[in-house]
This record gives structure tokens, C-alpha cells and sequence, in this order.
């Protein structure tokens, strides 16, 4: 059972214009799948190769020998939970559970959004800013390369990938502003609001 790229859940145009279709289809047809190839050549005949995703990413956590395949295995998790995390017409004031549970766990919703850009904007390098929900509280994380919540025990909620790759065509150097365009324009609370209840 071979892992295999999901499509988008939209249109490549429909991010447009703060993620352009030429970043979608660099993002997705050409980084995605190239995560889906190398992590598929890599569990060919292994005894994870009959694994699910989830299990691949947090069976090859931490094993040295097995670097590669988590790298590329967590790399496709993650991206799936990316495309998912934004939508057309996003972004805003959260809606649903998510928002009483974001007073809650950071006061307001102002003081949740500076910590999640703030998470973004100093990963240094490569990496992802989360919000995720461990031992029942709301908490804005950051990992490096392709290092997952999955992996730690949290239950990731929200994503947005600081990887250049994800924002260079559209925004160069400026990863702030990117970070400001995906929370009052891309994100998908939807989404957050499923995952809280899984
Ligand atoms: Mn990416």
C-alpha cells in the first residue's frame, strides 16, 4: 500500500492572490510529490511498508536509521494537513468552538495571533508553526524541517508552512507579511473546528 499524493482541496487560482497557482504548483505537483516518491522508494520492501501514515511518521521518529523516511513520510503528513488548514475566502476571526477555547487558552484572539506569526517568523530556517491542543490546552508550537506535533504526543489543530518554498514566489524575503496574509486571509477554522473533535 503505497503512499500517494491527495489533490488539493481546491483549485490552484483559488488561494489567488495570496498564494499564487504558481506556488500551488510548485508547492504541491512538485515538493509534495516529490515527499510521496522518496518516502515510497524508502519503505519498499521494509516491514513499514504495509503501515499506515501516521504510523510510518511515529514509528521512524527519533530512529537514526530511519532519517530519511521519516524526514519524507512526516514531510507528506504535514503538507495534507497544510492545504487543509487554509481555504478561499479564510483567515479572520475564528468561528466555533475554537474561538470560546482561544479566549480560554490565550485571553484573546489578538494575543493568540501574535504568537502564532510570532512562531513563524522566528523559526529559523526551515519549519512549520502549529496551533495544537496538548494535555487539553490550546498552544502555539514551532518545529524545524520536517519534525511534526504527531510525533510528541499533540494534537495538531492548524499549520502553516514557513519553508521558503511555501511563500518565496509570492512574498521573497518577507515571511511576515505571508505570516499576516495566511491568519486574516487563508486560514480555514473548519478545519481546526473537525480536528478538535477527533
Ligand atoms: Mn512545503
Amino acid at each position: 500500500m503505497a503512499l500517494s499524493l491527495p489533490d488539493l482541496p481546491y483549485a490552484k487560482d483559488a488561494l489567488e492572490p495570496y498564494v499564487s497557482a504558481k506556488t500551488l504548483e510548485f508547492h504541491h505537483d512538485k515538493h509534495h510529490n516529490a515527499y510521496v516518491q522518496n518516502a515510497n522508494k524508502m519503505l519498499e520492501g521494509t516491514d513499514l511498508a504495509n503501515a499506515d501514515l501516521e504510523t510510518i511518521v511515529k514509528k521512524t521518529y527519533g530512529d537514526q536509521s530511519k532519517t530519511g523516511l521519516f524526514n519524507n513520510a512526516a514531510q507528506v503528513w504535514n503538507h495534507t494537513f497544510l492545504w487543509n488548514s487554509m481555504k478561499p475566502n479564510g483567515g479572520g476571526m475564528p468561528t466555533g468552538e475554537i474561538a470560546g477555547m482561544i479566549e480560554r487558552d490565550f485571553g484573546n484572539y489578538q494575543k493568540f495571533v501574535e504568537e502564532f506569526k510570532n512562531a513563524g517568523a522566528t523559526q529559523f530556517g526551515s519549519g512549520w508553526a502549529w496551533l495544537v491542543l496538548k494535555d487539553g490546552k490550546l498552544q502555539v508550537t514551532k518545529t524545524p524541517n520536517a519534525d511534526t506535533p504527531i510525533a510528541h504526543g499533540e494534537k495538531p489543530l492548524l499549520t502553516v508552512d514557513v519553508w521558503e518554498h511555501a511563500y518565496y514566489l509570492d512574498y521573497q524575503n518577507r515571511r511576515p507579511d505571508y505570516l499576516t496574509t495566511f491568519v486574516e486571509k487563508l486560514i480555514n477554522w473548519d478545519f481546526v473546528n473537525q480536528n478538535l473533535k477527533k
